[in-house]
């Protein structure tokens, strides 16, 4: 058989792909990208905040971001609001198209090949190589490589297809950009009106827009086309009349996020925060993880299934713990009533105590499960031993 075009194929130009293709090339494998868009980030469904840390390891600069948040104001079901801010910038927005052109020019630096308007629709593992079939620009074409990484996404069949398991448990995620007035801090608003069981925000990316979004099990649509005609009606934002985008986010990892000569990495292998879907930052962690892992079997020439699953054990390792305790968070908060969450604001906004935690350093942009402990301490609508309880009955996370 002769040589495979390329060590590695990755599926999606994402943050995730592009960064492992990054690390692959730079380590001096061949590598192809494939996208079925016709360039990084375009009509991402994404607000693109991210923690300083997450833009510092990225290795980007403040560039490829709209805007910066150092305090946010949470809203009530009833409307009371808890307002916390830190003295040093704890976030960024970034603008998800510079973001992903950025980390896409990175790799390619390093060599990188990359195919825009490429959707690959089947991968085959063999013996010797895997084989990726693509349709690029209207004409099908087979691909073949040492190994696969899927960086394409949550909402595909090709993990399942590889034997990885499916994702069933998810939440949708709705977003629009709206011309606004006044929003000049980030909000994050609960309820069962606004957000059954999560929250909707509002994020400002400049003096008069902002990005309007929530998280949901279902009815995303109509449930994003109110919230933006409360704002219009309340003189906060100017035309109802606005493109809403829509996006599934991962709740669960698959069963195996490694197979032969295969990997799966970000939004594919469920390596999202299941506090508040954000998934850049756990996902560039599993990529850095996978990049390593495979560089390493690429080099001894071994990628056994056997010898990929170090990859699931390191990042399991790494990020478990956080969406477990995550997960534990999401579910109380599904289960909150509108009167518990009041009772939670009452709480965590008498004698400062949201504030404390904030600078107590209980409360960290990217790892939440600090915040989860504190919060459940603090006497929750949902104390510890009460949730212990409902665990124990069955039906928890
Ligand atoms: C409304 C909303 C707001 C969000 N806000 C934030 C936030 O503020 N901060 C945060 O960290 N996260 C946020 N997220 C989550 C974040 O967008 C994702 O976790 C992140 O984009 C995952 O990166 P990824 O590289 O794994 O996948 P993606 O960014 O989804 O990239 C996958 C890429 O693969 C391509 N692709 C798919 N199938 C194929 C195929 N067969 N062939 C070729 N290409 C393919 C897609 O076109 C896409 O470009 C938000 C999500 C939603 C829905």
């Amino acid at each position: 058989m002769s040589d495979p075009h390329y060590d590695v194929i990755i599926v999606g130009a994402g943050p995730a792909g592009s960064y492992a293709a990054y690390r692959l090339a730079s380590s001096g494998h061949r590598v192809a990208v494939f996208e079925e868009k016709s360039a990084p980030g375009i009509d991402a469904c994404c607000t693109g905040i991210v923690s300083s840390e997450c833009l510092e390891s990225l290795g980007l600069h403040t560039d490829v971001t709209l805007a910066r948040a150092d305090s946010a104001r949470f809203f009530a079901p009833s409307g009371k609001c808890l307002r916390v801010h830190t003295d040093k910038v704890q976030a960024y927005v970034a603008d998800r198209s510079l973001l992903d052109s950025a980390l896409a020019a990175k790799a390619q630096s390093r060599g990188a090949q990359y195919f825009f308007s490429s959707s690959i629709r089947d991968v085959v593992p063999g013996k010797e190589s895997i084989q990726a079939e693509a349709r690029c620009s209207d004409t099908g074409e087979v691909f073949t490589a040492r190994a696969v990484i899927l960086a394409n996404g949550c909402t595909t069949e090709l993990p399942q297809k590889l034997g990885l398991g499916k994702v069933k448990r998810f939440l949708i995620g709705a977003q629009t950009e709206l011309e606004t007035r006044d929003i000049n801090e980030i909000e994050v608003h609960f309820g069962r009106k606004v957000a059954p069981g999560s929250f909707a925000w509002l994020v400002p990316v400049s003096q008069d827009r902002a990005y309007a979004g929530l998280l949901t099990a279902s009815d995303a649509g109509p449930l994003m086309q109110r919230l933006v005609d409360d704002l219009v009606r309340k003189g906060r934002a100017t035309d109802r009349h606005v493109k809403i985008r829509q996006k599934a986010i991962p709740l669960e990892t698959p069963a195996r996020s490694y197979g032969d000569r295969v990997l799966a990495i970000g939004d594919a292998a469920g390596q999202v925060k299941r506090t508040t879907g954000g998934g850049i930052y756990f996902g560039h962690l599993g990529a850095g993880i996978a990049a390593e892992v495979l560089d390493a079997a690429l080099k001894s020439d071994d990628l056994s299934m056997r010898r990929l699953a170090a990859y699931q054990k390191q990042w399991k390792a790494r990020l478990g713990r956080e969406l477990r305790r995550g997960q534990l968070a999401r579910w109380t908060l599904t289960r909150l009533s509108d009167g518990q969450i009041e009772r939670v604001f009452d709480v965590l906004g008498s004698n400062g105590i949201a504030q404390n935690m904030v600078e107590s350093g209980d409360i960290s942009f990217d790892w939440h499960s600090k915040l989860v402990l504190a919060a459940l301490r603090y006497g929750s609508a949902y104390p510890w031993m009460r949730v212990r309880s409902l665990l124990s009955r069955g039906g928890g996370p």
